[in-house]
């Protein structure tokens, strides 16, 4: 207990310290923060606490769409990669990286992925895109590189090329979107491959929760555990927080790195929420060179955990993202988000592909609709899913059946990094 509360208070001097020169960086260097700090009379002088952090305003998504080059600190001359956010609901920010933000994203995914129960014994097959201006193909590249571990890189789909992968180099660890997993042991099983006896040991799930809210599988992890007796463990990043949090092997939400992000979750009113409580993620950016961020609201809401961890790390855990706040879907009265919507897909075995749309009718009111491969469109089926719907979520999307492929055309996009599981429309 002593210890751990020395650790604790190590932690927070280095991140006040941090904070400070971060302050003084953008005060010397962005044009944004400049303008806010002289319209909101801020002192950067007057920080003295993380607490004081509070008297600053939120930084939000739309500041950085409308000014997004008044957050740049570097000359362009300077920028060393040009990267963008996928913007599902907006028009994608750029974001700037110089050699050092490359290196502290480096430095980042080594450790999330040592924190992910990784060393340089393993090979990692790289199962996302690494190209289309998308940093996290990137941040694990450079993470595994510096971890001394070894890549593979197969990038998304090709299930043919990732199984050939498998078998010819014996990676032990798996980076995927885990949507895609399924797939990829249907393929498998078609072509006589032997998936159950491999060389991987775990996968690093991304941009998806395989969990619930109470740490159990989600049903998307339940059906990859039932087929694979693998380890999934998940992760949670973007673009503007350059850093992330990652699980270690105990599966109690992902980890903070306090040497990369100040995180606070905030309640509607932007007041911390307590300890176990849902907010919104709140991220001030450590060590940023080419577009450090200042309590920049991410529009994610999660649970949020203090307490020490099972595998003994003492730093802030966050649980599954249970939404975006941009993304809340008003329905007959009920709130949901669209990882509610795809978990009851992926309750049902037959289902293996669909995209959800998101539509407003005339009274400005959500409306969701299902969209299916037409070869299960049957009358028993329809039933089948209307009705696991209604004691779920209580709500009963429409259903629209199409044609096999061109839902797989319009789900895997060859411009998107990831599949287009939800539209709107
Ligand atoms: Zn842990």
């Amino acid at each position: 207990m002593g210890s751990s509360t020395t650790e604790i208070e190590k932690m927070a001097d280095n991140q006040l310290i941090k904070l400070q020169s971060l302050l003084l960086y953008l005060n010397d260097y962005s044009s944004f923060y400049q303008k806010m700090f002289r319209d909101n009379n801020i002192d950067i002088n007057s920080i003295t606490s993380l607490r004081d952090l509070e008297n600053i305003p939120f930084t939000c998504k739309d500041d950085l769409a409308k000014y997004n080059d008044d957050f740049l600190c570097v000359d362009k001359k300077q920028v060393a990669d040009f990267v963008t956010t996928s913007g599902t609901l907006s028009d994608p920010v750029t974001f700037y990286l110089t050699a050092k933000d490359i290196d502290r994203l480096a430095e980042n995914e080594a450790q999330a992925l040592k924190c992910a129960g990784g060393s340089s014994d393993d090979i990692y097959q790289l199962m996302t895109t690494i190209d289309k201006r998308f940093m996290a193909g990137l941040a694990y590249q450079a993470g595994i590189l510096k971890m001394g571990a070894g890549i593979v890189r197969t990038g998304p789909g090709a299930p043919f090329l990732q199984w050939e992968s498998i078998q010819r180099f014996s990676p032990t660890v798996l980076i995927a979107i885990p949507s895609f997993i399924p797939k990829l042991i249907d393929y498998a099983i078609e072509n006589g491959i032997n998936y159950k006896n491999t060389s991987i040991k775990s996968i690093v799930c991304i941009g998806e929760p395989i969990r619930n809210e109470d740490f159990e599988s989600n049903e998307l992890g339940k059906r990859i555990l039932s087929l694979w007796d693998v380890k999934l463990l998940s992760t949670y990043a973007s673009t503007e927080m350059g850093a992330a949090f990652t699980e270690c092997t105990a599966g109690k939400g992902g980890h903070l790195n306090p040497d990369l992000l100040i995180l606070e979750v905030v309640d509607e009113k932007g007041n911390a929420v307590k300890n176990g409580e849902l907010g919104e993620v709140v991220v001030s950016t450590l060590g940023v060179e080419g577009m450090p961020l200042l309590r920049y609201k991410t529009g994610d809401l999660c649970h949020v955990d203090y307490d020490q961890c099972g595998c003994g790390r003492n730093t802030t855990r966050l649980g599954p993202v249970i939404g975006r706040k941009q993304q809340m879907i008003k329905f007959k009265g009920t709130t949901i988000f669209p990882p509610a919507i795809f978990d009851v897909l992926d309750m049902i075995p037959e289902i293996d592909l669909y995209q959800v749309e998101i539509s407003k009718n005339e009274f400005g009111n959500d409306h969701i609709t299902v969209v299916l491969p037409n070869h299960l469109d049957s009358k028993a089926f329809h039933k089948k899913v209307k009705a696991l719907y209604k004691s779920k979520l209580r709500v009963t999307p429409d259903l629209r059946y199409i044609d096999q492929e061109d839902l797989n055309k319009q789900v895997f996009k060859q411009e998107k990094r990831k599949p287009e599981k939800l539209v709107y429309v």
